[in-house]
């Protein structure tokens, strides 16, 4: 089942990113643009899963364009990784990263042709949080 989990580190380092896990940062997870170098920093002291889904949302940030224009850097508390943020950044960030870590096609296939039937399975399976696989799981209309 492992063939299933995202590997968000490796994919940042294939934009040419670089990702740093540090104990050493007062935030969950950055992501800022010094010159030509991307440099993308995540909180190893947040639970595993907290730490998978801060470097796909960093990434999101990337992905979406948000250090094309003035803003320079992203720094992200947990609080920006909830549904109750409007900022159109974040939320752009958060979509980014629920696609990254729970590809539609990845959950439709488990559900349809694997027969995964629970949200725990599917959460363990992808190695995201049972809280992240409910709200994808909705997003995607099939809960
Ligand atoms: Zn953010």
């Amino acid at each position: 089942m492992d063939m299933y989990r995202v590997d968000p580190v490796a994919l940042a380092q294939s934009y040419d990113i670089e990702v740093v896990g540090t104990p050493f940062i007062d935030v969950d997870g950055s992501i800022e643009k010094k010159d030509t170098k991307i440099v993308l920093m995540y909180n190893t002291n947040s639970h595993p899963n907290r730490q998978r889904f801060t470097i796909a949302h960093e990434l999101g940030h990337f992905i979406a364009g948000h250090l094309n224009g003035s803003t320079k850097m992203f720094r992200d508390q947990s609080k920006n990784f909830t549904i109750d943020n409007y900022d159109i950044q974040e939320v752009e960030a958060n979509q980014i990263a629920a696609q990254i870590l729970m590809p539609q096609e990845t959950v439709k296939h488990l559900i349809e042709d694997v027969g995964i039937s629970t949200i725990e399975e599917l959460a363990s399976i992808l190695d995201v949080s049972t809280g992240a696989m409910h709200y994808r799981l909705k997003n995607l209309g099939i809960i």
